[in-house]
């Protein structure tokens, strides 16, 4: 059965579809390929969240995966981010949690924090 996927790497958003011999057509570019294939054997997310600060000027700030996780991990990364606390001033990119559920993936600052 022909499959549609919409590549979320660039901005273009292009309509990718694969029929049943596994042609892959409507990829502007050669990464569509590269996302297919994997959202067809293990589909991985980029996940953006915010983390408590122990500050009021700024009780929460945003923080991202510095890799894509397994999608199915989603739910238990966004659990380690919720229990997390920052009680120090830190810089964008600071690592949070590091080598979050051994995916690989730290979860680092996206804004600075009170700095
Ligand atoms: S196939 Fe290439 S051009 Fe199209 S959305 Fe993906 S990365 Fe962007």
């Amino acid at each position: 059965m022909e499959k549609n996927f919409i590549c979320i790497l660039c901005p273009r958003g292009c309509r990718i579809k694969v029929d049943d011999e596994g042609t892959i057509t409507g990829n502007f570019c050669k990464r569509g390929i590269g996302y297919v294939q994997t959202e067809m054997t293990a589909p991985t997310r980029v996940v953006t969240s915010t983390v408590r600060t122990i500050y009021k000027e700024i009780p929460r700030i945003s923080v991202k995966t510095d890799i894509p996780i397994p999608k199915g991990l989603i739910m238990d990364v966004m659990q380690k981010i919720n229990e997390a606390v920052i009680d120090k001033p830190m810089a964008i990119g600071d690592i949070i949690i590091e080598n979050i559920l051994d995916t690989g993936s730290n979860i680092v600052l996206t804004k600075p924090c009170l700095k």
